[in-house]
Order: structure tokens, then C-alpha cells, then sequence
């Protein structure tokens, strides 16, 4: 297919896009929203989250908050999502209305609830976990070690828990008791990867070098672009993210998490509607970013290049390790001096243990030849030893 290289000319549809969530995602759609000459608005909490300083305007109200995607929608030509922890049935009173949400409420619908998800997935007869719902009252008869994941909120690995054996067991029920909830089978996956893919309103459809991921404690520490992965794995994570985005009619851009096992096997973990953590790489290492493509779907603007501008690149989260009010500048700017580096800083007044405070993305040849010879774990350790440093 043929791609429109990403300049500012391409007059955009919509002017005006309202964004309900306000955290980093948002923010980071920012400087591509500059560039392509539109206006975005927020929906978001409180006025110091991320995206309000680089926004046209901001509604302060909770993400669910119906009233306020309503005055929301007033000034904007269309409502995205960078965050999916909304009210569906009440949005859909908006939608009833006439505001234009993208993607649509119904390409959400069969996504915010995980067991809802892992159904729509077996429908379309692509692979998955073995899963069950469970509210704890039921008796498991599983083998250790197995999954509980909550069905609804969990982000970063919070709601979702490894159970060992009974011990985790008991002590995990006791915190999601009253819940609903979804087990299902430990998965010994050889690697994670994941798909970033958009899906403009025509059906056009582009998609991401596939990346690895690696993540600790269920949270995304390093992000690999391209994963070193067969050809034969590569088309087919490719043609189950098309399958999934035409199935949903999706618009915009959409992550998908898989699974690889050592028989080289994919099963899909998780889809989620929106710009993802494992696409922040392509800020600095693709044509487009995953940003800017969300933002060319949204308002009707062709997609553009998702190619590499580099051979390979690596993405480090700079993830809190401690209660505190710094801005690390220190420890950024040592960062920075890394060759290839390009420091994000979502600057957050607070930090907390496990919070996404930040990204590191190290290009490889680009003319950068420092880092000839140095794999992405080697950055990654670097970066990670710099961070973590007490
Ligand atoms: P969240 O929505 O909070 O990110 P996920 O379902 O994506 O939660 O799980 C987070 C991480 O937990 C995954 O990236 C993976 O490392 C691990 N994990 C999740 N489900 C399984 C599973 N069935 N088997 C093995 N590991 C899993």
C-alpha cells in the first residue's frame, strides 16, 4: 500500500479533538497533534496530570464522567480515548445524540471487560488462553501456577496475579474477593510481543514493526523494535491484528499483546482501543509516530509511514521506585548523554513506586555508530542501572 510521508500540509478534517484521559498517552499526542495543525482538549481529573499543560483546553472531571465527555463534546469535531476505563452505556446516550466517538463505542464494547475480550477473541476463532469467569465463590480445580486477573480496571499488571500456589492463593482472593474475575492458564511463553496497528474509517490499515516486550512483576520494563522473530510469526501476528481491527471496525490505533511460546505458537493476551506503551519507540525510530497515526485516523487524514527510520531500536519505562516529589533532573541528563537517546519526562509531580514517570528510547544506526556492537539488553541494563540507582 502506499503511505503519506507525515508533514504539517495535510490539512486535517477535524480541528478539534477531544481526548477523554489526560495522562502521558494524551500528552504525547501533543506535539503530533502541533505538527498536523489541530487542537486537542482533555478530559482528565486534575489540572497537574501530563496532557493539560500541552492542550487547547482541559474538562477537569473523572474519565467516566458523562456530563463532562458531554461538555466535552460541545467544542470538539470528535472524541477519542486515550484511556478506557469509561462509562459505555452512559456514552452511548452522547453517540445517540450525534457526537462522534473514534473508535467507535461499539469497537470498545466487546474490549473494556477482559473475559467479555478473551469471548469476542474465541469468536473470531483466534487463539487465546484457556479462560474461565470466576468470582471466587466457585471451587477452582486447577493446577498451580494459574492466572486471576480482574475483569475490569486493571492497567500495568495491577488486577492481574500469578497464583503460585495456595498461599498466593488465599492471600490473593482476600484482596479481589467481591469481583469479578477471570482465571485462566499460566502460559510458559517463550517470549511477549506486541502489535501496534491503526485502522483509518476507510479500512486502510497500517501496521508497526512487531516488537518485543519484556515485562517484571506483570509491568513493561523494555520494549525491542523489531522483535527477532521468524518471518512466519511476523505474518501471522500481522494477520490477526487485521482480523481483530476489521472485525471491531476499529479507528485509530489499537495494541495488541501476544504471546509467543517456544513451539512458536501466538496466543493473544490483550487488546487495548488505544495508543499503547510498547508503540512509544516510534516516536523517535518510526516515520510516524504511533501518535500522529492515532490522530490520521481519528480526523480523516491518510495514514502515514510506519517504517523504521533506524535498524533497530530499544525503550526502557523509567517506572517509579519510591514515594517522592523529585523531577530527577540528575539523573535524566545522565540519561540523555547515552548515545542515541531520546528521554521522555511525563512530568508528574509524584512518584510512586511502579508509576510510569517516564521513557528512554535509544535508536541503533542512525548514524549514532557508538552503539555499534552493544545489543538492546546491554542499553536497556545500562538504563535501567542509571534509573534504579539509590
Ligand atoms: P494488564 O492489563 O494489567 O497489563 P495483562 O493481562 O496484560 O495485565 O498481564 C500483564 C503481564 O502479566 C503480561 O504481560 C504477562 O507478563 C503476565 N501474564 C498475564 N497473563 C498471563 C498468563 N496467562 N500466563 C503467563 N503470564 C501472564
Amino acid at each position: 500500500m502506499k503511505f503519506t510521508e507525515a508533514t504539517a500540509s495535510s490539512p486535517a478534517k477535524f480541528k478539534r479533538v477531544g481526548v477523554v484521559g489526560g495522562g502521558q498517552l494524551a500528552s504525547m499526542m501533543g506535539d503530533a497533534a502541533r505538527a498536523l495543525g489541530i487542537e486537542l482538549v482533555v478530559q482528565t481529573p486534575d489540572a497537574a496530570d501530563p496532557a493539560v499543560s500541552v492542550a487547547a483546553g482541559a474538562v477537569l472531571a473523572a474519565v467516566d464522567d458523562v456530563l463532562a465527555t458531554a461538555h466535552l463534546a460541545d467544542g470538539c469535531d470528535v472524541i477519542t480515548f486515550e484511556n478506557e476505563f469509561v462509562d459505555l452505556d452512559g456514552l452511548r446516550i452522547l453517540e445517540q445524540q450525534g457526537v462522534l466517538f473514534r473508535p467507535s463505542l461499539s469497537s470498545l464494547s466487546p474490549l473494556l471487560d477482559k473475559y467479555v475480550q478473551r469471548c469476542y477473541l474465541q469468536g473470531l476463532g483466534l487463539p487465546t488462553p484457556k479462560f474461565w469467569a470466576w468470582d471466587c465463590s466457585q471451587d477452582l480445580h486447577l493446577d498451580f501456577p494459574f492466572v486471576v486477573k480482574v475483569r475490569r480496571h486493571g492497567y500495568d499488571g495491577q488486577g492481574t496475579f500469578i497464583v503460585k500456589d495456595r498461599e498466593s492463593f488465599e492471600s490473593i482472593c482476600d484482596r479481589v474477593k467481591g469481583q469479578s474475575l477471570l482465571v485462566e492458564e499460566f502460559v510458559p511463553f517463550d517470549r511477549e510481543l506486541a502489535v501496534i496497528a491503526a485502522r483509518s474509517a476507510t479500512g486502510e490499515m497500517a501496521i508497526y514493526p512487531i516488537v518485543e516486550t519484556q515485562q517484571q512483576n506483570q509491568v513493561c520494563r523494555v520494549v525491542i523494535a523489531p522483535a527477532d522473530i521468524s518471518l512466519e510469526v511476523q505474518t501471522e501476528a500481522c494477520a490477526i491484528a487485521r482480523t481483530l481491527l476489521n472485525s471491531l471496525e476499529a479507528v485509530g490505533v489499537f495494541g495488541i499483546e501476544l504471546f509467543l511460546t517456544a513451539d512458536n505458537k501466538l496466543l493473544v493476551n490483550e487488546i487495548a482501543p488505544r495508543t499503547h506503551n510498547s508503540g512509544h519507540f516510534t516516536i523517535n525510530a518510526c516515520k510516524t509516530s504511533q501518535f500522529e497515526q492515532h490522530l490520521r485516523a481519528v480526523c480523516q487524514l491518510p495514514l502515514g509511514n510506519c517504517d523504521l527510520k533506524c535498524s533497530s531500536a530499544v525503550m526502557v519505562n523509567l517506572l517509579g521506585y519510591e514515594s517522592a516529589e523529585s523531577d530527577y533532573l540528575a539523573k535524566r541528563k545522565q540519561l540523555a548523554q547515552i548515545s542515541g537517546a531520546f528521554v521522555h519526562w511525563y512530568g508528574k509531580k509524584v512518584s510512586r513506586p511502579g508509576r510510569k514517570l517516564g521513557h528512554v528510547t535509544v535508536l541503533f544506526d542512525a548514524g549514532l555508530g557508538e552503539n555499534e556492537g552493544k545489543s538492546a539488553s546491554a542499553i536497556a541494563q545500562t538504563i535501567e542501572s542509571i534509573w534504579y540507582a539509590t
